[in-house]
């Protein structure tokens, strides 16, 4: 790393650079010139590879980012009169700007809270049964994402519960899978057995979060949701003309395995982060590490002393709570330097209220 690039960047996994093997795919398919707007070979065989990879005939599409595919993918599954159950804490709800109301042209999010970042079958159910009168959106879809917002997981039982809830209620279900390889490699599961063999119709599957330059994979296992789904993303502005630049980084996770090495390296860095909060005295992790993000309760002290020596992080949830999260490319000198700067400033913290 250059010198004069300062890596004190734990705010998000898209601080980090594009992986090497997605940028040696991203070179080979500059080599030479091809057809425009995904009919080129790159995403002919990136889209074939996907199948090979979720061992299932689904149907791919690439956009831009997490916002456009999960948007476009829930107004794909429901009416413009449907609702989406979705967490509290959920990306949808929270960090997409309307985006799945606008896109849907008004379908309702009703969200429901649950422990860990985690939608239960009983919320789902409570909301569903709450009114069956024409007043009310009524409920199509259901959206999880896995890894969740506060670095937890979904275990595959817990997947086949609200699966057996939305069948009960036949509901969708949509997965935001900005950290979905996390998900995977925590799990030690397969792609298939978190998706389809779960029930999951659509999945939005991020590349940017695991090593690419940018790049979303919308993937149907039902495949009747994904009529038009084309036109939909042409008409949003999502369709690349140079898709080839989106799919061939994406074939490099998937081909090379970097994909699983990027997101259990990722994973491994934030058990190491945590396991060294837990040991410092006056933390409090938040929520299990069970993925690439680490949660911690800190004193506002600490958390301005850390951003003073130029720590990026965020402090979204809960009081107090600062969110470190871990890359393809994170370090444990990096998280040895995070650790050592909050152990000097909570000394520091204690010293001035004692
Ligand atoms: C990052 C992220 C997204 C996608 O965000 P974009 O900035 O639109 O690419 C979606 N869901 C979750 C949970 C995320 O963390």
């Amino acid at each position: 790393m250059p010198a004069d690039c300062s890596p004190r960047f734990v705010a998000s996994d898209n601080t980090s650079g594009i992986c090497p093997e997605a940028l040696e795919y991203l070179l080979k398919a500059n080599a030479c010139d091809d057809l425009a707007y995904g009919n080129d070979s790159w995403t002919q065989r990136a889209a074939d590879r996907f199948r090979s990879f979720f061992d299932y005939d689904c149907e791919v599409f690439f956009v831009f980012n997490g916002t456009a595919a999960n948007s476009l993918s829930l107004a794909a599954m429901g009416q413009s009169y449907h609702s989406v159950i979705c967490h509290e804490l959920a990306h949808i709800e929270t960090d997409e700007c309307g985006g799945p109301e606008f896109f849907s042209n008004g379908s309702k999010l009703l969200t429901a809270s649950g422990a860990d970042g985690k939608l239960t079958p009983q919320g789902i159910e409570r909301l569903v049964t709450k009114r069956s009168d024409i007043h009310y959106p009524k409920p199509r879809v259901v959206s999880i994402t896995q890894a969740t917002e506060v670095g937890t997981v979904y275990t595959r039982e817990e997947l086949l519960g609200i699966r057996a809830m939305a069948d009960k209620y036949d509901l969708r279900l949509h997965m935001d899978g900005a950290r979905f390889a996390n998900a995977c490699a925590s799990l030690a599961a397969s792609p298939a057995e978190l998706t389809w063999q779960a029930g999951v119709d659509v999945l939005c599957f991020s590349g940017t979060k695991n090593g690419l330059p940018m790049g979303e994979a919308v993937v149907f296992f039902n495949r009747e949701l994904a009529e038009d789904f084309d036109y939909r993303c042409k008409q949003a502005g999502q369709l690349a003309s140079k898709m080839r630049f989106i799919a061939a980084p994406w074939l490099g996770l998937i081909e090379t395995g970097a994909w699983l090495d990027n997101a259990s390296h990722a994973n491994a860095m934030a058990g190491y982060l945590a396991d060294g909060l837990a040991a410092l005295p006056g933390t409090e992790l938040m929520f299990p590490a069970q993925a690439n993000s680490v949660f911690v309760k800190l004193p506002p002290a600490v958390l301005a002393r850390l951003r003073e020596l130029g720590w990026t992080f965020y402090t979204f949830i809960g009081a107090g709570g600062a969110r470190f999260v871990c890359a393809w490319n994170t370090t444990t000198e990096l998280l040895d330097d995070l650790l050592s700067d909050i152990r000097l400033a909570l000394e520091a913290s204690h010293s001035n209220v004692g």
